[in-house]
């Protein structure tokens, strides 16, 4: 049973309800949906204040970290009053801010294989906000096992990339394991502190990742599922690749 909207539901949720494709029904969805975000760095950042205001019921956040002068360059949802406050303490009272109607479940601690299960079952869908490779593909495996779509953003220097994964659906719906099937070594690829990352770029990839699980609660629209999408920050372009389905892949493959 969907939630019925209230007046104030209704005034704030206005621009979403006149949408064809939202309307609310949609709206309700929302309401009723449950989301993960793991990492409440750059990308977490606008990801939460926007699925926040888009009034997704209830939002898990994950994180170990604490504010550091550093991060503000782009972690936009945290302040300078904030430094040395937990990330997820100092998220939460910036989602309550924005809207108090939303339950948010601040989790300050690692995500690790001994608790992804766990944490990750008690949600509809989850997004990949962390900034290192050994999360990624524990969250790639954990959520392939429990059916629970994964929407994927990473971002370095001024590049980012993005995509949707479900590959329990099958045909059509590779994983990450499909395109890169064993993580790099940790220090083969620099992270954002050592090479550095435009601090907007995380809002896109942030904001786009925000529209990628809307679309994934509400059923709407083309998934990303399947394609890697692209932006060049320098280039101001996008581009897309096809990922396709490997029947080896040591996740998802039929084997
Ligand atoms: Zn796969």
């Amino acid at each position: 049973m969907l939630p019925e909207l209230t007046e104030p539901q209704i005034r704030r949720y206005a621009r979403h309800i006149v949408l064809a494709e939202i309307g609310g029904v949609g709206q309700s969805r929302l309401i009723a949906a449950r989301v993960l975000v793991v990492g409440a760095g750059g990308l977490g950042a606008p990801l939460l204040q926007y699925l926040a205001a888009a009034g997704v019921g209830t939002l898990g956040v994950i994180d170990h970290d604490t504010v550091d002068l550093s991060n503000l360059q782009r972690q936009v949802i945290h302040r300078t009053a904030d430094i040395g406050a937990s990330k997820v303490e100092s998220a939460r009272r910036a989602l309550s801010d924005i809207n108090p109607e939303v339950r948010v479940e601040p989790r300050g601690e690692r995500l690790t294989a001994a608790n992804a299960e766990r944490i990750i079952a008690g949600y509809d869908i989850v997004a990949d906000g962390s900034d290192n490779f050994a999360t990624r593909y524990l969250l790639n495996d954990v959520c392939y096992r429990l059916k629970k779509p994964l929407v994927a953003a990473a971002i370095l220097r001024f590049d980012g990339q993005i995509s949707t994964y479900k590959a329990w659906q099958g045909d059509g719906h590779p994983c990450l394991r499909c395109l890169f099937p064993e993580a790099p070594p940790e220090d083969a690829v620099p992270s954002c502190a050592q090479a550095g990352v435009l601090g907007a770029l995380a809002g896109t990839l942030g904001a786009l990742q925000a529209t990628e699980v809307v679309k994934e609660v509400l059923g709407i629209g083309r998934s990303l599922s399947g394609r890697l999408l692209m932006y060049d920050a320098l280039a101001g372009s996008f581009d897309e690749m096809a990922i396709a389905k490997r029947a080896e892949c040591p996740t998802c493959g039929a084997r």
